[in-house]
């Protein structure tokens, strides 16, 4: 796995702040996805990737 850069992984006490995971792009992450039982990664509104029922 990747290394985790970003500020994301904080303590889990109160709102977290998620920046989009998009190499380059400092917006907010607004957009989480996750992938089986992985940990969601989160992508701004122009980076999130298409949205397939994978975990309905
Ligand atoms: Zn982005």
């Amino acid at each position: 796995m990747s290394d985790e850069t970003g500020a994301s992984k904080q303590t889990q006490s109160g709102p977290v702040v998620h920046l989009c995971e998009h190499p380059g792009c400092s917006k907010w992450g607004g957009f989480g996805f996750a992938v089986g039982r992985a940990a969601p990664n989160w992508f701004c509104s122009e980076h999130r990737p298409e949205w397939k029922k994978a975990n309905a």
